[in-house]
């Protein structure tokens, strides 16, 4: 309001003729009301006719606004398919027409770090994106009384102080179609492998309400990693949000990726988000996602450590709104977000610049907001809406295993779960370092395989048991022969749960080995030798019972009697096995 008492200008080279001045005047009466007076000014650099600003609002008639006007529309074009921007100009070309609406313009204030304040923009809305005369856009994320801040997704060396800003109406989106999969975007999603642009159906917003309590239906069905340690005591669901998290270098992505090789041929669409992270570790991912084909189901979203906070904020809101359009289509989506810790400290750093008072660690106080906005958002639908369903797996970094500090505490309580890996146990050898008296799964129980379920049995409490003996026996020698034989048979457990990169386990297979594992069939096979001996057994079984595959297949329980049936089975296979 304040903007419009202020007198508005009339731009032209030469002077205008009385009679289109006075309907100027006229004109801004009629809108702004009868306070308004009309200037005129000399411009000469916008050569032929006229411009007219009345406090932000810009009408421009000028043959310099024409021509900004026309750039910024060939600009727009530049996302689609590079192979047809010709005919695409030529449409571009025959349909243009110039508008002359009113524009809300302000003015670059400060610019630096990313981040621009801006002033003049009163209408400007919290997430909107504004286009810079440079051609770089920016996102408002934080609205002041006399200005706003915006934060740029671009160089910011090309905003400068007093240059114009336009509102656009919209909100930051993210192109989306099948066209995604197989590719390597960045957070705006434009392409960053050298394959060619991307031919894409529609633009989703990158921020949306997540589905409501009515849209969804419980967690029923299994997500397999192919992981024993994770898919027998920590089962995950379709539709469930499970964290992974623990200290640097302790498997994280590793599990990440092994779950992503593990959806091959179960038609499930992946998208790995990879935010601040070195360029080289991603690249690494990729060609070896490639490697196993699983680029044929995977999207692949990276926001650099190079790049700006504003691209590395963004970029799992992008790669969501990637994995809604899918979930919408009733497909089933796993989507790995890697990591948090990285996200939640860019917009810590986006916040301090944008001069939002800092709260805990320095964190803004909507920290929580941050990932709760993008956590809700997994989803199992339900059938009316499809039937899709996305699967989150979040990614946390702890620092010295201190899975209290903020940002781990608020991701915790956010998810359905957390996966936690202890470095000690990494460091042991014990991989996956799956701790097991940390680690949950609050819904994927629910989902699991009635075989698996069957199978598990009292391995979770065996181990805790077995964790426990372990400190309390470290130091003593003369052990009687019962501990012994339960230290053996625990540690013959946690081998049982080692298993290396990209070596995932069939829903079948894991079941054999718990009922085998349960049945004290690893007690007394030595602890280097369980390795070669699981994989051995697996064969043994299923060439001799082949017919044991189609229950679990089934989903079908194990009773007692098939159980002893493989336990017989793994102990003729022990008599042949030479240690
Ligand atoms: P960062 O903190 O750097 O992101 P991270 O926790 O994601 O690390 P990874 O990169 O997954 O850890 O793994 C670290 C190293 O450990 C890698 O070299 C990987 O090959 C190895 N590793 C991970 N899991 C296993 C496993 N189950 N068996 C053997 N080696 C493993
Ligand atoms: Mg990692």
């Amino acid at each position: 309001m304040r903007a419009m008492r202020k007198p508005a200008k009339l731009f032209s080279n030469t002077p205008p003729r009385e009679e289109y001045f006075r309907r100027f005047e006229a004109f801004i009466r009629k809108k702004y009301g009868d306070e308004m007076v009309l200037e005129w000014v000399e411009d000469p650099s916008i050569r032929s006719g006229f411009r007219l600003e009345v406090g932000s609002h810009v009408y421009d008639w000028s043959e310099k606004g024409l021509l900004l006007q026309f750039k910024e529309s060939i600009n727009e074009l530049h996302h689609t398919d590079e192979l047809s921007i010709i005919p695409l100009l030529q449409d571009f070309l025959q349909n243009w027409t110039p508008k002359v609406l009113a524009e809300e313009i302000g003015e670059v204030l400060t610019v630096g770090d990313g981040i621009a304040t801006v002033s003049g923009l009163e209408n400007a809305a919290y997430g909107e994106i504004l286009l810079f005369e440079s051609g770089i856009r920016g996102m408002v994320q934080e609205l002041r009384r006399d200005k706003i801040g915006c934060i740029l997704f671009g160089d910011c060396d090309q905003v400068t102080q007093g240059s114009a800003v336009k509102r656009t109406g919209k909100t930051a989106g993210m192109p989306v179609g099948s066209g995604f999969i197989g590719r390597v975007v960045d957070a705006l999603g434009r392409p960053v492998d050298h394959k060619g642009g991307i031919s894409f159906t529609q633009y989703r917003p990158i921020e949306r309400p997540a589905p409501g309590i009515i849209d969804r239906q419980s967690v029923n069905e299994p997500l397999e990693t192919g992981i024993l340690a994770i898919d027998s005591m920590f089962p995950i669901g379709k539709g469930q949000r499970e964290l992974i998290i623990g200290d640097r270098q302790t498997g994280k992505t590793s599990i990440a990726v092994d779950a992503i090789l593990n959806q091959k041929g179960k038609d499930v669409i992946c998208i790995y988000v990879a935010i601040g992270q070195k360029a080289s570790s991603v690249s690494q991912l990729v060609e070896k996602l490639a490697a196993a084909g699983a680029m044929d189901y995977t999207a692949v979203v990276i926001s650099r450590a190079s790049d700006p906070a504003s691209l590395q904020y963004i970029a799992p809101y992008a790669g969501c709104a990637l994995g809604e359009y899918f979930m919408e289509k009733g497909r089933d989506v796993l989507i790995v977000y890697d990591d948090l810790s990285k996200h939640a400290v860019a917009y810590r750093a986006l916040s301090l610049l944008l001069e939002r008072s800092p709260g805990r660690e320095a964190y803004p106080g909507d920290v929580f907001y941050l990932h709760s906005r993008l956590l809700e958002r997994a989803a199992h639908l339900s059938e009316e809406r499809g039937g899709g369903s996305m699967t989150a797996l979040p990614i946390v970094e702890t620092q010295a295993g201190d899975v209290s500090a903020y940002i781990p505490t608020n991701i915790i309580s956010i998810t359905d779960g957390q996966i936690f890996l202890e470095s000690g146990l990494f460091l042991s050898g014990q991989r996956p370092a799956v701790n097991v008296g940390l680690s949950v799964s609050r819904v994927g129980s629910a989902a699991q395989t009635k075989a698996l379920k069957s199978a598990v049995g009292t391995l979770r409490l065996d181990l805790s048991q077995y964790r426990e003996m372990e400190v309390f026996t470290q130091f003593s020698s003369d052990l009687d022969d019962a501990t012994k034989e339960k230290l053996a048979y625990g540690q013959g457990l946690m081998y049982l749960l080692r298993q290396s990169n990209g070596a995932a386990l069939t829903q079948f297979e894991q079941t054999i080995l718990l009922i085998a594992a349960l049945g004290k069939i690893l007690t007394d096979i030595p602890l280097d030798k369980i390795s070669t001996f699981k994989k051995g057994m697996l064969r043994y079984i299923q060439k001799n019972a082949p017919d044991l595959r189609a229950i679990a297949d089934n989903d079908q329980a194990f009773d007692d009697k098939l159980k002893e049936e493989i336990i017989e089975l793994a102990q003729a296979y022990k008599k042949t096995f030479r240690v």
